[in-house]
């Protein structure tokens, strides 16, 4: 690729100000996620004209509206935010974040992995994500309700079964879906379950969904430790985050066999170099929302817990974790990413210098957006299947997408996060050719 074909140094050709840093979405983690798409794209060659649309979100909303405290007298306002990168594969689709973060360009960033994510694993979706700039942790039931149904009721246009469809993530669960779907059910007349994914049972959610991400992380890892000839119940793991995702493979690896030394939430966590009583830390952490006090391991601050030595690290809490300081220090030989943008580019050249496998974001934790594509399917057709049908199917794609990408890393001699990357780009890029400029 000649250096004017890179869109970033196609500035002046009537996209004046379109350089990275000019965006109003321009923040450390879009940066990041265009970073990645740069250094994939300039890998497999990628038709410039193509690469630079993808370096931008289709549609971005900002919303500001109002919120009531409990007290009544308070009310705040609040941003929102929901970003389209790519509307040529089928409807959007991503999650819905509650965090003091949440950024324009940390949505942006989002949105593009999910874009990747449902190509790699072959879902007829692009990339979307949402996000309110708010502490779920300081607020009541009644106050999230009501910022969740405010948020739907401001980005109800844009959102739809053959929209865009939202999910869990970061700060959200199956209750801010079930209050999002009444919301837009109500607006609309009618139950729309298909509005949203990761939905209660009881309202059209599909058996596994909780688990799905989860799943898909220690499916990832089982496959990883073969390649690298580790017998999964023979591991350490430390798992950073204590929530949908953390929790659930702390447990599914422990089924698996493997020995959990070390978890964690946002205030700290426990480490036990034996291993960790799973059942007595859930139920601790359960009854008091916390893991202070826990009497049978040492506690623990995250920073201390990703430089623990072990043979599988699993980040499932937020972006950044690994970085350019602490990368040197990280000590597994396997890291699975379940969390989204994790590790920063620059680790990421530090970790594979070192002989550190890494299984990228996008492939590790693809199963809640499989399974969320299994609950539309189902919702659609209005058939649902087994639990025990759910978990195969999921086992299943997972482990054809991770073959997919090692054969890839093989056969291009790339690291896996530019394998699963060139595949899910170039099937985007293939369907963009096939549709072409309208106009
Ligand atoms: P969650 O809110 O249920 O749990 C997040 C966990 O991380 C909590 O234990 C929290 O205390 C901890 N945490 C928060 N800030 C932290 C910090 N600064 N340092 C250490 N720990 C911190 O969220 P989740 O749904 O489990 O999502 C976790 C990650 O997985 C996110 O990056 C999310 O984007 C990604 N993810 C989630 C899903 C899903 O289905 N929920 C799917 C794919 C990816």
């Amino acid at each position: 690729m000649n250096k004017q074909a890179d869109p970033s140094s196609r500035v002046g050709n009537g996209n004046a100000n379109f350089s990275v840093e000019n965006l109003e979405w321009s923040t450390p983690m879009y940066r990041l996620a265009v970073e990645q798409l740069d250094l994939t794209a300039k890998r497999m060659n990628l038709d410039p004209n193509i690469w630079e649309r993808l370096r931008t979100p289709q549609r971005a909303y900002v919303v500001s509206f109002p919120f009531r405290r409990d007290d009544y007298d308070t009310v705040e306002t609040v941003l929102g935010y929901r970003v389209q990168h790519v509307l040529t594969m089928g409807p959007t689709k991503g999650g819905l974040r509650y965090d003091m973060d949440v950024n324009l360009g940390e949505v942006t960033a989002l949105a593009m992995w999910m874009t990747w994510k449902c190509a790699l694993m072959n879902l007829p979706f692009g990339g979307a994500k949402g996000g309110v700039r708010i502490e779920p942790r300081s607020l009541s039931s009644n106050e999230l309700q009501r910022i969740t149904r405010r948020y739907t009721s401001e980005i109800i246009d844009f959102i739809g079964p053959d929209r865009d469809i939202p999910a869990p993530d970061l700060g959200t669960d199956e209750q801010v879906m079930a209050w999002m779907m009444d919301t837009y059910s109500q607006q609309k007349g009618h139950a729309v379950p298909g509005v949203v994914t990761g939905k209660p049972i009881e309202i059209g959610g599909s058996h596994g969904r909780r688990e799905a991400t989860g799943r898909g992380v220690v499916t990832c890892m089982v496959e990883a430790c073969r390649i690298v000839g580790m017998d999964p119940a023979d591991t350490t793991v430390v798992v950073q985050g204590y929530g949908q995702v953390g929790a659930v493979v702390s447990d599914l690896a422990s089924n698996v066999g493997a020995n959990i030394i070390a978890v964690s939430d946002f205030e700290g966590g426990l480490f036990n170099p034996k291993g960790l009583d799973l059942d007595a830390v859930a139920l601790w952490y359960r009854e008091r929302g916390s893991f202070k006090g826990f009497p049978d391991a040492d506690a623990i601050s995250n920073g201390e817990l990703l430089r623990l030595h072990c043979d599988v690290l699993i980040p499932a809490a937020v972006q950044n974790q690994i970085n350019e300081d602490n990368a040197d220090a990280i000590h597994c030989q396997l890291l699975v990413e379940a969390a989204n943008g994790p590790t920063t580019v620059v680790a990421d050249e530090i970790l594979a210098e070192r002989g550190i496998l890494v299984v990228p974001d996008i492939l590790a934790n693809a199963g809640g957006v499989t399974v969320s594509y299994f609950e539309w399917v189902q919702g659609l057709q209005q058939f649902f299947w087994s639990e025990v049908e759910v978990n195969k199917r999921l086992v299943d794609l997972m482990r054809r997408a991770f073959d997919d990408v090692h054969a890839v890393s093989k056969e291009s001699g790339v690291t896996f996060r530019t394998a699963a990357m060139m595949r899910g780009i170039e099937r985007v890029a293939a369907a963009k050719r096939r549709r072409g400029v309208f106009p």
